[in-house]
């Protein structure tokens, strides 16, 4: 028997595990990865640019009427740490507009990097986004090998648990592709499902919560 996975401290759904990629869509590498979805009837979410949406639109649409998620990460692939509120308001407008024609509605948001400063938290909740990190890293951009990226995640993950993984080479990738990403889709479906723990999409956030000056309130 697998042991059992600690919950999630902040995993949406207990039930389930997320799969979710940041930093496409791309041409060569996001429809092998929505190959391989398919291909093991798993459900992932995608934190997209909408830099590369504009290049490729097809490809969100696909992923869309897949029954993914398209969710937000940013327009350009900057931290947050490095820009003024005004700055992250318009770059995650421009990137919410492009998502937007394209049948998106994006509530959660993953940053660049996973860096959010208060200026982040003020234009998310003035656009009804959830920040999301990850529980458990890949590390699939510095070229670790499929069965070294599930022992990370084996190791790492919570129930309900979130992985962070990429469809595309992004800033800093140390590695000349993403088919070990790819070929991870299997090895986690597997192991998902020998735990019972269905690979999903993100489910919506929970809305019942209104955040007043740090205190979260069940509304
Ligand atoms: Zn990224």
């Amino acid at each position: 028997m697998p042991a059992p996975l600690r919950p999630s401290a902040s995993g949406p759904d207990a039930g389930a595990l997320h799969l979710t990629f940041d930093d496409g869509p791309c041409r060569t590498w996001t429809p092998r990865t929505l190959r391989a979805l398919a291909d093991h009837d798993v459900q992932a979410t995608f934190f997209v640019l909408g830099s590369a949406a504009r290049r490729a639109p097809e490809l969100v649409r696909a992923a869309l009427a897949a029954g993914h998620r398209v969710e937000l990460h940013a327009d350009e692939h900057v931290r947050h740490t490095e820009r003024t509120r005004a700055e992250i308001a318009a770059d995650a407008d421009r990137a919410l507009a492009t998502l937007d024609a394209l049948g998106a509605s994006p509530r959660w948001w993953r940053t660049p990097w996973g860096v959010a400063t208060a200026d982040t938290r003020a234009v998310a909740a003035e656009r009804g986004l959830e920040l999301v990190r990850w529980d458990a890293d890949t590390h699939d951009w510095r070229g670790d090998a499929p069965a070294t990226m599930l022992a990370a995640v084996a190791r790492d993950v919570p129930r309900g648990g979130v992985v962070l993984a990429h469809d595309a080479l992004g800033p800093g990738a140390r590695r000349d592709g993403c088919d070990a990403t790819v070929a991870l889709v299997g090895l986690a479906a597997a192991w998902a499902r020998a735990r019972n723990l269905p690979l999903l999409a993100l489910p919506d956030p929970p809305a019942a919560v209104v955040r007043t000056r740090g205190m979260e309130l069940a509304a």
